[in-house]
C-alpha cells in the first residue's frame, strides 16, 4: 500500500501547484530582500521585484543565485556571508560542504529550519519508502560537519523508529552492528553500500538472510543506474531506493517504493529544468540543469539556486498517485561531470552502467579524459572481480563492454586492467574522473 506524508499536496494538479509556488516564491522573494543584503543587492541590480513575479516566465527575470556568489560573499563577511536572512546567532545546527571542488561552504540552521523544515521535509521520504516506526535503522556515518545522514536520521527519531548510529566503526564492525542489532535499514553513498556488500561475502555474512529489507543511497546517482541498483539489491536483499539533495540547498529529491524514477518535492521547492546553454526551459524528457529555490526555508534561503545537477523531469502521474513531478534516472550527473568526447556528451554514470554489468569487473573504475586534440582515448580502468578469472575471460568480457560501449554510447574506449585492489575505495563521494592537462 502506497503511504505518502502530505496526500492533499503529493497529489495536487500541475495547475495547483504553479499557482501554490508561485505565491511562495513571491513571499521568500520580499523575504530575502527586507533580510539579507546580498539579496538586496542583487535584485535591485537586476531590477526585479516580487510583484513582477506574475507567471513562471516572470519567474526567469529573476537573477540565478551561484555557489560562488556564496563562498565569496562567506569570504568577504564571515563566517556566513551576507546573504542569510537571520543574525549568526539564530543557528542551532551547522554543516558544511564537502569541498570536493574546492573551498568549502558553510551553512547554518535556525531552529524552525532543522526541527520543523528538515522534519517536514524528510518526512516525505520516510512515508515514501515505507518506513515505519517499527523500523531499525543503521547509519553507517562519520558524524561531523557533513550533513549526509543527520536530517533523514533526525526525522526518523521523531517519527518513533530505532536509530542505530554506525559511526567510529570499522566496515567490519559495522556489517557485525546490522546483524547484531537486527537493521531493517541501512543508509550510505551506492559506492560504500557496495562496498560492504562485497565485504560481507568475503566475511560470510549472509546480508540477502539479514533483516535489511530498505538501503537508502544517497549522494552519487547509483540508485537510478539500473545495473548499479541491481547490484545492490542482490547483495543485499533488499529494495534500494535514491535520496536526493545538496547541503546548501537542503533534500528535495525522494524514490516511492515503485521504483519509478526521483520525485521532486515540489510542495517545499520550486523546480527548473534549463538548457545549459540558453537557459530556457527544455521539454520534458530532455536533459537539463537543474534551478531549484527554497519555498520554505528561513536560514538562508536559496532562490534560483544552480544546483550543477543534470536532470530530465517527467511530469506524467506516478503509478503511486503523487503528481509530484520525477527525475527520470534521478540526477543523471553533475554539470561538471559532463564532459564532450569525439563530440559525443557523455556522462559517467552511463559508463558505470556498463562497468557494472559485467560480472568479471570489480565494482571499481577509473576514467581518465585526456586533452581534446592530444589523439589518444579515454582509457577505462577496471579490475578483474577476483583472481580465478582467466585471461581468456577478462578478454571476452573486455569485449563485450566495449561493444556495448561502442553501441550505446557511441565511442570506442580503452580498457586497461589493473590488478585487484589497486583502485581506491570510498566510504563517501567517489572521485573516479580524471582529466589530463
Ligand atoms: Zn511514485
Amino acid at each position: 500500500m502506497v503511504k505518502m506524508w502530505r496526500p492533499e499536496l503529493e497529489t495536487l494538479p500541475r495547475e495547483e501547484f504553479e499557482k501554490r509556488q508561485l505565491r511562495l516564491f513571491r513571499r521568500r522573494m520580499k523575504y530575502v530582500i527586507e533580510n539579507s543584503p546580498f539579496y538586496r543587492r542583487k535584485y535591485k541590480e537586476a531590477g526585479v521585484s516580487p510583484g513582477d513575479i506574475r507567471t513562471m516566465e516572470d519567474v526567469r527575470k529573476v537573477p540565478f543565485t551561484t555557489k560562488a556568489e556564496l563562498l565569496r560573499s562567506q569570504e568577504e563577511h564571515p563566517i556566513y556571508g551576507d546573504f542569510p536572512c537571520l543574525p549568526a546567532d539564530a543557528a542551532c545546527r551547522v554543516f558544511q560542504t564537502s569541498g570536493t571542488t574546492g573551498v568549502p561552504l558553510r551553512v547554518p540552521f535556525s531552529k524552525k529550519d532543522w526541527f520543523k523544515n528538515c522534519y517536514e521535509q524528510f518526512s516525505y521520504y520516510v512515508y515514501a519508502y515505507g518506513i515505519e516506526s517499527r523500523d531499525v535503522v543503521f547509519f553507517p556515518f562519520v558524524y561531523g560537519l557533513f550533513v549526509a545522514w543527520w536530517g533523514l536520521q533526525a526525522t526518523m527519531e521523531q517519527h518513533g523508529v530505532t536509530i542505530v548510529p554506525g559511526g567510529g566503526q570499522t566496515s567490519e564492525v559495522r556489517l557485525r552492528s546490522i546483524i547484531d542489532w537486527g537493521a531493517t535499514v541501512v543508509c550510505g553513498t551506492p559506492t560504500y553500500i557496495i562496498y560492504l556488500g562485497e565485504l560481507a561475502k568475503k566475511m560470510g555474512i549472509d546480508l540477502p538472510g539479514s533483516k535489511v529489507r530498505i538501503v537508502v543511497t544517497a549522494g552519487e546517482p547509483g540508485a537510478q543506474v539500473p545495473a548499479t541498483k541491481s547490484l545492490i539489491e542482490k547483495l543485499w536483499g533488499a529494495k534500494n531506493y535514491d535520496d536526493v539533495g545538496s547541503t546548501e540547498i537542503t533534500n528535495f529529491g525522494f524514490e516511492c517504493t515503485l521504483q519509478k524514477g526521483t520525485h521532486l518535492n515540489e510542495a517545499m521547492f520550486l523546480p527548473e529544468s534549463l538548457d545549459p546553454e540558453t537557459d530556457q526551459p527544455v521539454g520534458p524528457g530532455e536533459v537539463g540543469k537543474l534551478v531549484m529555490s527554497n519555498l520554505c526555508c528561513e536560514t538562508a534561503p536559496l532562490l534560483r539556486y544552480q544546483t550543477g545537477d543534470l536532470v530530465k523531469f517527467v511530469y506524467d502521474k506516478c503509478d503511486c498517485g503523487r503528481t509530484f513531478l520525477r527525475m527520470d534516472g534521478g540526477v543523471i550527473g553533475r554539470a561538471d561531470d559532463m564532459f564532450t568526447f569525439g563530440g559525443v556528451n557523455i556522462f559517467p554514470s552511463a559508463i558505470e552502467n556498463f562497468i557494472r554489468k559485467v560480472p568479471e569487473f570489480s565494482i571499481e573504475y577509473q576514467l581518465v579524459i585526456p586533452r581534446q586534440g592530444s589523439g589518444k582515448r579515454l582509457t577505462i580502468k577496471v579490475e578483474p572481480a577476483s583472481p580465478s578469472i582467466s585471461g581468456e575471460q577478462l578478454k571476452a568480457a573486455v569485449k563485450k563492454f566495449v561493444d556495448d560501449v561502442v553501441y550505446n554510447i557511441k565511442f570506442t574506449p580503452q580498457v586497461e586492467i589493473v590488478a585487484i585492489g589497486s583502485l581506491p575505495r570510498f566510504e563517501g563521494k567517489a572521485r573516479r574522473i580524471f582529466r589530463e592537462s
